[in-house]
């Protein structure tokens, strides 16, 4: 199948040239159609397929015919990296059919966001809460709206969106195209998809099973070593881009400096951070000027970088999903990718699981033995307090203690061990 075969308009099928794609994805193949043909649609895929061109394309050639200047489709997206990226998806594949989408978030100054929506945006991308608050001011109205694409919906009930997008529904005309996509199903959204689509086509792709072209390694490592193994993987290997996962703000952002200050090209993303600064690290890590972005799950999900060479979990992702969300963000469409997890011995449990999921057992690599000067860095980041001030005024960290944790580094869960701890 290519994309002739949906026979776009000439303005519409110019988008597909300008970005690249030369044939649809799966997830593209099953849904373009029902889409054309003005179907709702329940979609179960991750990110990663192609998603966003399988919704948008077909959104494009809809509102070629009918007015401009008017909100005639709403995308609804739980985060703000997520909204832009789709705004942005959409200002590539619109180059040449004059559609204007306009993007509305919380975090920046909403003068903006309204002005580009009343100089005739035909398309609006939003977070719930913005979205609710610019209504509220009746800046603008959704009467005119005609398709309604709720994106990563199980994310937005993660998020406790769902009230907020029942109020956002009922402003918008009864008669509408409904598109919901979600990468698991819990019974909220099902309850969610079946009070707002009308006979909807379900279109499925690999909704829970991580995509294919990513090779999954797995590193058994011990806290107090994981920061030397990154160092290690970072300067060792030949990575042109990387991910890097963490379970807290706190240790995004010192892992990140001390990364910097291992003379590593780092930056962090994370929930502390201002709008502007979110968008900075987010923007110098797309455009290369940082190789390694330090994350929380934040970044997990919907986040589209090309090229990303390298995820690695720094920290264990808490569930099997967050796994595949994570490691998703390589291995993009038809690249391949490379995900590293760290694992301790606390995390046999989610280990299973995650292995469980993707039907087969990750590859094992042996973690290097490391000198003690590593391991007293470790700690530092352990307690999240990396400074280099700090460490010139405080006294070494002993020595004796890096030592003796790093004995317990290395081990293979379960298999007639004890417990190293
Ligand atoms: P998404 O799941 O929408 O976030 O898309 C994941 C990545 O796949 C993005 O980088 C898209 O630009 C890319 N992509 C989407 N459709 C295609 C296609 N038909 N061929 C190649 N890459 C694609």
């Amino acid at each position: 199948m290519s994309f002739k075969d949906f026979q776009f308009h000439p303005k519409v099928y110019a988008g597909i040239t300008a970005c690249g794609y030369t044939s649809p994805t799966p997830i593209q193949k099953e849904a373009i159609q029902p889409i054309l043909d003005g179907r709702d649609i329940l979609g179960l895929a991750q990110t990663g397929t192609g998603k966003t061109a399988a919704f948008v394309l077909p959104l494009l050639q809809r509102l070629l015919n009918g007015p401009r200047k008017k909100v005639r489709a709403l995308i609804v997206a739980p985060t703000r990296e997520l909204a832009e990226q789709i705004h942005e998806n959409i200002g590539q594949m619109a180059v040449k059919t004059g559609l204007r989408s306009a993007v509305v978030y919380g975090g920046v100054g909403k003068q903006p966001q309204i002005s580009r929506i009343r100089a005739g945006a035909e398309i609006i991308v939003a977070c719930p809460g913005r979205l609710l608050d610019l209504l509220s001011g009746k800046t603008f109205n959704l009467k005119a709206v005609e398709v309604l694409v709720l994106d990563e919906a199980d994310h937005m009930f993660d998020k406790g969106f769902l009230p907020d997008i029942k109020r956002i529904i009922k402003q918008l005309p009864r008669d509408r195209q409904s598109l919901v996509f979600s990468a698991t199903m819990p019974k909220e959204i099902r309850h969610l998809a079946e009070d707002i689509l009308r006979k909807p086509v379900t279109v499925q792709v690999n909704h829970t099973q991580p995509a294919p072209t990513i090779s999954h390694v797995l590193f058994q490592v011990s806290n107090t070593k994981k920061s030397a193994l990154l160092k290690n993987i970072l300067a060792e290997r030949e990575m042109t881009s990387t991910l890097v996962f963490t379970r807290t703000k706190h240790k995004a952002k010192s892992l990140a400096l001390l990364l910097q200050k291992a003379g590593f090209s780092a930056t962090s993303l994370q929930g502390n951070l201002s709008q502007s600064n979110r968008q900075r690290a987010m923007d110098g890590f797309r455009d290369g000027t940082f190789k390694i972005l330090v994350a929380t799950d934040i970044a997990a999900r919907g986040i589209d970088v090309r090229n990303i060479s390298h995820v690695i979990n720094f920290d264990m992702p808490d569930t099997a999903e967050t796994y595949t969300h994570r490691t998703g963000r390589t291995g993009r469409a038809t690249r391949s990718g490379i995900a590293f997890t760290f694992a301790n011995y606390d995390d046999s449990k989610m280990l299973t699981l995650i292995e469980r999921n993707l039907g087969k057992k990750m590859a094992r690599e042996r973690v290097p033995d490391f000198t003690n000067d590593e391991n007293k860095q470790v700690d530092e980041v352990k307690r999240g307090n990396f400074s280099t001030q700090r460490r010139k005024k405080n006294k070494p960290i002993s020595a004796k203690r890096g030592t003796k944790r790093s004995q317990s580094s290395s081990f293979d869960f379960g298999v007639g061990k004890s417990n190293p701890r």
